[in-house]
Protein backbone atom coordinates (compact mmCIF):
# COMPACT_ATOMS: atom_id res chain seq x y z
CA UNK A 1 0.00 0.00 0.00
CA UNK A 2 0.76 3.52 -1.02
CA UNK A 3 1.32 5.44 3.00
CA UNK A 4 3.29 9.20 3.78
CA UNK A 5 5.97 8.48 6.23
CA UNK A 6 7.09 11.97 8.05
CA UNK A 7 11.25 11.39 8.26
CA UNK A 8 12.10 15.25 9.85
CA UNK A 9 10.61 18.54 9.46
CA UNK A 10 8.79 19.10 6.35
CA UNK A 11 10.29 15.62 4.88
CA UNK A 12 7.06 13.66 4.23
CA UNK A 13 7.31 11.17 1.61
CA UNK A 14 4.95 9.12 0.02
CA UNK A 15 6.24 5.44 -0.22
CA UNK A 16 5.40 1.93 -0.43
CA UNK A 17 4.78 -0.53 2.72
CA UNK A 18 3.29 -4.09 3.20
CA UNK A 19 -0.18 -3.96 3.47
CA UNK A 20 -0.95 -5.13 7.08
CA UNK A 21 -3.39 -7.68 7.47
CA UNK A 22 -6.65 -8.63 9.55
CA UNK A 23 -5.51 -11.20 11.53
CA UNK A 24 -7.75 -12.22 14.51
CA UNK A 25 -9.90 -9.86 16.05
CA UNK A 26 -8.86 -7.21 13.85
CA UNK A 27 -10.53 -5.43 10.95
CA UNK A 28 -8.85 -4.69 7.47
CA UNK A 29 -10.02 -1.25 6.43
CA UNK A 30 -9.44 0.21 3.12
CA UNK A 31 -8.63 4.02 3.95
CA UNK A 32 -10.96 6.49 1.65
CA UNK A 33 -10.02 9.88 3.61
CA UNK A 34 -8.39 11.48 6.81
CA UNK A 35 -8.71 14.68 7.81
CA UNK A 36 -5.54 17.19 8.60
CA UNK A 37 -5.19 18.19 12.39
CA UNK A 38 -3.27 20.42 13.59
CA UNK A 39 -1.78 17.87 15.95
CA UNK A 40 -0.12 16.13 12.74
CA UNK A 41 0.81 19.46 11.54
CA UNK A 42 2.76 20.29 15.04
CA UNK A 43 4.93 17.02 13.79
CA UNK A 44 5.56 18.10 10.71
CA UNK A 45 6.89 21.57 11.18
CA UNK A 46 9.12 20.29 14.11
CA UNK A 47 6.90 22.13 17.19
CA UNK A 48 7.04 18.53 18.09
CA UNK A 49 9.55 15.78 17.56
CA UNK A 50 11.24 12.63 18.89
CA UNK A 51 10.20 8.83 19.09
CA UNK A 52 10.79 6.75 16.20
CA UNK A 53 11.15 7.71 12.48
CA UNK A 54 9.57 7.32 9.96
CA UNK A 55 6.63 8.33 12.08
CA UNK A 56 2.89 8.01 10.53
CA UNK A 57 0.75 10.34 11.28
CA UNK A 58 -2.89 10.98 10.47
CA UNK A 59 -6.28 9.87 12.91
CA UNK A 60 -9.25 11.37 11.22
CA UNK A 61 -9.44 8.45 9.26
CA UNK A 62 -12.39 7.14 7.34
CA UNK A 63 -12.95 3.61 5.18
CA UNK A 64 -14.48 0.78 4.07
CA UNK A 65 -14.02 -2.98 5.59
CA UNK A 66 -12.01 -5.31 3.45
CA UNK A 67 -11.95 -7.95 5.78
CA UNK A 68 -12.32 -9.09 9.11
CA UNK A 69 -10.57 -11.16 11.37
CA UNK A 70 -11.99 -15.12 12.42
CA UNK A 71 -13.52 -13.85 15.43
CA UNK A 72 -14.88 -10.70 14.59
CA UNK A 73 -18.57 -10.67 13.50
CA UNK A 74 -19.74 -7.27 14.22
CA UNK A 75 -18.56 -5.81 11.22
CA UNK A 76 -18.49 -7.44 7.40
CA UNK A 77 -16.70 -6.29 4.27
CA UNK A 78 -17.75 -3.20 2.63
CA UNK A 79 -19.18 -1.70 5.62
CA UNK A 80 -18.65 2.39 6.06
CA UNK A 81 -16.52 3.22 9.06
CA UNK A 82 -15.08 5.79 11.06
CA UNK A 83 -12.55 4.73 13.53
CA UNK A 84 -11.50 6.20 17.49
CA UNK A 85 -7.78 5.93 17.47
CA UNK A 86 -8.12 6.15 21.79
CA UNK A 87 -8.29 1.92 22.69
CA UNK A 88 -9.18 2.50 26.00
CA UNK A 89 -9.02 -0.97 28.48
CA UNK A 90 -11.99 0.22 30.64
CA UNK A 91 -10.75 -1.48 33.82
CA UNK A 92 -7.88 1.31 34.96
CA UNK A 93 -9.01 3.64 37.73
CA UNK A 94 -9.90 6.53 35.24
CA UNK A 95 -11.44 4.36 32.88
CA UNK A 96 -13.82 3.29 36.03
CA UNK A 97 -14.48 6.74 37.31
CA UNK A 98 -15.83 7.43 33.52
CA UNK A 99 -12.55 9.45 32.90
CA UNK A 100 -11.83 7.34 29.25
CA UNK A 101 -9.79 10.31 27.96
CA UNK A 102 -7.30 9.51 30.47
CA UNK A 103 -6.97 5.56 30.06
CA UNK A 104 -3.78 4.57 31.98
CA UNK A 105 -3.33 1.47 29.56
CA UNK A 106 -4.40 3.64 26.51
CA UNK A 107 -3.68 1.66 23.05
CA UNK A 108 -3.18 2.62 19.67
CA UNK A 109 -2.98 -0.20 17.67
CA UNK A 110 -3.12 -0.06 14.01
CA UNK A 111 -5.41 3.09 14.00
CA UNK A 112 -2.96 6.04 13.97
CA UNK A 113 -1.50 6.92 10.59
CA UNK A 114 -3.90 7.28 8.35
CA UNK A 115 -2.67 9.20 5.55
CA UNK A 116 -2.28 5.48 3.89
CA UNK A 117 -4.57 2.73 1.79
CA UNK A 118 -5.14 0.88 4.76
CA UNK A 119 -5.50 -0.15 8.40
CA UNK A 120 -6.85 -2.11 10.96
CA UNK A 121 -8.68 -1.26 14.14
CA UNK A 122 -10.64 -3.43 16.50
CA UNK A 123 -13.82 -3.83 16.25
CA UNK A 124 -14.96 -1.84 19.52
CA UNK A 125 -13.33 1.32 18.23
CA UNK A 126 -15.08 1.52 15.08
CA UNK A 127 -18.53 3.22 14.25
CA UNK A 128 -21.24 2.47 11.04
CA UNK A 129 -20.91 5.70 9.12
CA UNK A 130 -24.53 6.60 8.26
CA UNK A 131 -25.65 6.31 4.80
CA UNK A 132 -26.69 10.03 4.63
CA UNK A 133 -22.94 11.44 5.86
CA UNK A 134 -20.12 11.63 3.29
CA UNK A 135 -17.01 9.91 4.17
CA UNK A 136 -15.10 13.53 4.41
CA UNK A 137 -17.84 14.35 6.66
CA UNK A 138 -17.18 11.55 8.85
CA UNK A 139 -13.50 12.69 9.14
CA UNK A 140 -15.01 15.43 11.55
CA UNK A 141 -16.32 12.33 14.04
CA UNK A 142 -12.70 12.67 15.91
CA UNK A 143 -11.91 16.67 16.06
CA UNK A 144 -15.99 17.11 16.89
CA UNK A 145 -15.66 14.44 19.96
CA UNK A 146 -12.97 16.68 21.06
CA UNK A 147 -15.21 19.43 21.34
CA UNK A 148 -18.17 17.89 22.70
CA UNK A 149 -15.43 17.27 25.60
CA UNK A 150 -14.65 20.24 25.50
CA UNK A 151 -17.81 21.87 25.60
CA UNK A 152 -18.76 19.86 28.52
CA UNK A 153 -15.90 21.03 30.84
CA UNK A 154 -17.06 24.84 30.01
CA UNK A 155 -20.30 24.48 30.89
CA UNK A 156 -22.09 26.48 28.92
CA UNK A 157 -25.85 27.83 30.04
CA UNK A 158 -28.99 28.91 27.92
CA UNK A 159 -28.56 32.60 27.61
CA UNK A 160 -24.87 32.32 28.29
CA UNK A 161 -22.66 35.14 26.73
CA UNK A 162 -19.47 32.82 25.19
CA UNK A 163 -16.61 33.75 23.49
CA UNK A 164 -14.54 31.66 21.20
CA UNK A 165 -11.16 32.38 20.44
CA UNK A 166 -10.16 31.51 17.13
CA UNK A 167 -12.24 30.69 14.00
CA UNK A 168 -10.08 27.98 12.80
CA UNK A 169 -12.16 24.68 12.14
CA UNK A 170 -11.88 23.66 15.88
CA UNK A 171 -13.06 26.96 16.87
CA UNK A 172 -15.98 26.55 14.26
CA UNK A 173 -16.92 23.44 15.75
CA UNK A 174 -17.08 25.06 19.51
CA UNK A 175 -19.09 27.92 17.98
CA UNK A 176 -21.75 25.59 16.41
CA UNK A 177 -22.13 23.78 19.71
CA UNK A 178 -22.34 26.44 21.94
CA UNK A 179 -25.53 27.79 19.67
CA UNK A 180 -26.72 24.24 20.71
CA UNK A 181 -26.42 24.80 24.08
CA UNK A 182 -28.45 28.42 23.75
CA UNK A 183 -25.75 30.69 24.11
CA UNK A 184 -25.24 33.75 22.10
CA UNK A 185 -21.85 33.68 20.71
CA UNK A 186 -18.77 35.91 19.88
CA UNK A 187 -16.18 34.83 17.76
CA UNK A 188 -12.70 36.33 17.56
CA UNK A 189 -10.15 36.30 14.66
CA UNK A 190 -7.62 38.31 12.70
CA UNK A 191 -8.72 36.65 9.51
CA UNK A 192 -12.01 37.97 7.76
CA UNK A 193 -12.96 34.81 5.99
CA UNK A 194 -13.08 33.17 9.67
CA UNK A 195 -15.43 35.71 10.88
CA UNK A 196 -17.12 35.61 8.19
CA UNK A 197 -17.95 31.46 8.19
CA UNK A 198 -18.01 31.94 11.88
CA UNK A 199 -21.24 34.29 11.04
CA UNK A 200 -22.59 31.73 8.75
CA UNK A 201 -22.57 29.23 11.12
CA UNK A 202 -24.32 30.40 13.33
CA UNK A 203 -22.23 33.10 15.50
CA UNK A 204 -23.95 35.88 16.55
CA UNK A 205 -20.58 38.64 16.48
CA UNK A 206 -17.43 39.00 15.33
CA UNK A 207 -14.25 40.43 16.19
CA UNK A 208 -11.36 41.07 14.75
CA UNK A 209 -8.45 41.19 16.55
CA UNK A 210 -6.00 42.90 14.39
CA UNK A 211 -8.68 46.02 14.36
CA UNK A 212 -10.47 46.19 17.81
CA UNK A 213 -9.40 45.46 21.18
CA UNK A 214 -11.02 42.08 21.91
CA UNK A 215 -11.59 43.19 25.45
CA UNK A 216 -13.09 46.33 25.30
CA UNK A 217 -15.10 44.91 22.40
CA UNK A 218 -16.45 42.02 24.58
CA UNK A 219 -17.16 44.17 27.63
CA UNK A 220 -19.09 46.59 25.15
CA UNK A 221 -21.07 43.60 23.83
CA UNK A 222 -21.75 42.22 27.47
CA UNK A 223 -22.26 45.79 28.99
CA UNK A 224 -19.46 46.06 30.96
CA UNK A 225 -20.11 42.07 32.10
CA UNK A 226 -17.53 40.16 30.42
CA UNK A 227 -18.61 37.07 28.90
CA UNK A 228 -19.74 33.68 31.13
CA UNK A 229 -17.47 31.03 29.06
CA UNK A 230 -14.73 31.51 27.00
CA UNK A 231 -13.28 28.86 24.89
CA UNK A 232 -9.39 29.55 23.78
CA UNK A 233 -9.01 27.63 20.33
CA UNK A 234 -5.63 28.84 19.30
CA UNK A 235 -2.69 27.75 21.06
CA UNK A 236 -1.14 31.51 21.46
CA UNK A 237 -0.42 32.54 25.18
CA UNK A 238 -1.43 35.75 25.21
CA UNK A 239 -4.87 34.62 23.78
CA UNK A 240 -5.36 33.08 27.09
CA UNK A 241 -4.21 35.91 28.95
CA UNK A 242 -6.90 37.68 27.06
CA UNK A 243 -9.57 35.18 27.54
CA UNK A 244 -8.65 35.76 31.19
CA UNK A 245 -9.10 39.35 31.25
CA UNK A 246 -12.61 39.36 29.09
CA UNK A 247 -14.19 36.89 31.86
CA UNK A 248 -17.42 38.04 33.76
CA UNK A 249 -18.27 37.06 37.10
CA UNK A 250 -18.28 33.16 37.82
CA UNK A 251 -16.92 32.76 34.04
CA UNK A 252 -15.17 29.63 33.15
CA UNK A 253 -12.66 29.58 31.31
CA UNK A 254 -11.38 26.99 28.78
CA UNK A 255 -8.00 26.29 27.68
CA UNK A 256 -8.94 23.99 24.76
CA UNK A 257 -5.57 24.31 22.65
CA UNK A 258 -2.43 22.87 23.31
CA UNK A 259 0.38 25.27 23.42
CA UNK A 260 3.86 24.89 21.60
CA UNK A 261 5.99 25.73 22.64
CA UNK A 262 4.29 26.05 26.37
CA UNK A 263 4.81 29.22 27.66
CA UNK A 264 4.24 30.35 31.21
CA UNK A 265 1.12 32.80 30.88
CA UNK A 266 0.72 36.16 33.25
CA UNK A 267 -1.88 35.04 35.70
CA UNK A 268 -3.13 37.52 38.43
CA UNK A 269 -4.54 35.50 40.60
CA UNK A 270 -6.88 38.28 42.49
CA UNK A 271 -8.78 37.94 38.77
CA UNK A 272 -9.48 34.78 39.66
CA UNK A 273 -9.94 35.00 43.46
CA UNK A 274 -12.45 38.27 43.28
CA UNK A 275 -14.37 37.39 40.15
CA UNK A 276 -14.75 33.58 40.99
CA UNK A 277 -13.29 32.62 37.57
CA UNK A 278 -12.91 28.38 36.89
CA UNK A 279 -9.93 28.01 34.93
CA UNK A 280 -9.91 24.62 33.15
CA UNK A 281 -8.65 22.99 29.90
CA UNK A 282 -9.87 20.02 28.29
CA UNK A 283 -8.20 17.73 26.05
CA UNK A 284 -9.26 14.59 23.62
CA UNK A 285 -13.01 12.93 24.14
CA UNK A 286 -14.24 9.99 25.46
CA UNK A 287 -15.98 6.85 23.38
CA UNK A 288 -19.09 8.06 24.13
CA UNK A 289 -17.86 11.39 22.93
CA UNK A 290 -17.07 9.94 19.55
CA UNK A 291 -20.97 8.14 19.21
CA UNK A 292 -22.62 11.72 20.21
CA UNK A 293 -20.17 13.52 17.18
CA UNK A 294 -21.15 11.17 14.46
CA UNK A 295 -24.70 11.40 15.94
CA UNK A 296 -24.51 15.03 15.43
CA UNK A 297 -23.17 15.19 11.74
CA UNK A 298 -25.55 12.62 10.94
CA UNK A 299 -28.42 14.54 11.70
CA UNK A 300 -26.71 17.78 10.55
CA UNK A 301 -26.67 19.48 14.35
CA UNK A 302 -23.21 20.51 13.19
CA UNK A 303 -22.71 21.32 9.62
CA UNK A 304 -18.87 20.13 9.08
CA UNK A 305 -19.05 19.84 5.10
CA UNK A 306 -19.28 23.87 5.16
CA UNK A 307 -15.38 23.56 6.89
CA UNK A 308 -13.59 21.83 4.21
CA UNK A 309 -11.39 23.63 2.20
CA UNK A 310 -9.14 21.74 0.40
CA UNK A 311 -9.85 17.83 -0.63
CA UNK A 312 -6.38 16.72 -1.58
CA UNK A 313 -5.28 13.27 -3.03
CA UNK A 314 -2.59 11.18 -1.06
CA UNK A 315 0.24 12.48 -3.31
CA UNK A 316 -0.45 15.69 -2.31
CA UNK A 317 -0.73 15.65 1.83
CA UNK A 318 2.21 17.69 2.01
CA UNK A 319 0.66 20.53 0.55
CA UNK A 320 -2.34 19.64 2.67
CA UNK A 321 -0.15 20.33 5.83
CA UNK A 322 1.44 23.73 3.94
CA UNK A 323 -1.94 25.11 3.84
CA UNK A 324 -2.94 24.62 7.75
CA UNK A 325 0.48 25.31 8.72
CA UNK A 326 -0.25 28.71 6.81
CA UNK A 327 -3.93 28.85 8.06
CA UNK A 328 -5.14 28.63 4.58
CA UNK A 329 -8.99 28.12 4.18
CA UNK A 330 -10.21 26.12 6.74
CA UNK A 331 -10.49 21.44 7.07
CA UNK A 332 -8.14 20.28 4.78
CA UNK A 333 -9.21 16.14 3.99
CA UNK A 334 -6.88 13.82 2.15
CA UNK A 335 -9.10 11.65 -0.31
CA UNK A 336 -7.24 8.20 -0.51
CA UNK A 337 -7.95 6.38 -3.74
CA UNK A 338 -7.36 2.38 -3.94
ZN1 LIG B 1 -7.56 15.44 15.42
ZN1 LIG C 1 -8.31 2.44 31.12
Amino acid sequence: MRAAQLYGVRDLRIEELDDPGADDGNVLIDITACGVCPSDVRWYTGGRTGGDYPRRLGHEWVGRVLDTGADVEAFAAGDRVVADWRVVCGECYNCRRGVFNYCSNMGRGGVRGGFCQRGTVIPSNLRVIPGTVSDEEACFTEPLACCINGARKSDIRTGDDVVIVGAGPIGLLHTQLAKHHGARVIVCDRIEARLHKALEVGADDAIRIDEQNAVDAVMEMTEGRGANVIVVAVGVTAAAETALEMAGINATVNLFAGFYPSDPIALDPNLIHYKQINLTGSHDFTPHDFTSALKLIEHGIVDVETLISHRLPLDETAAGFDAVDRREGLKVVIEIAE
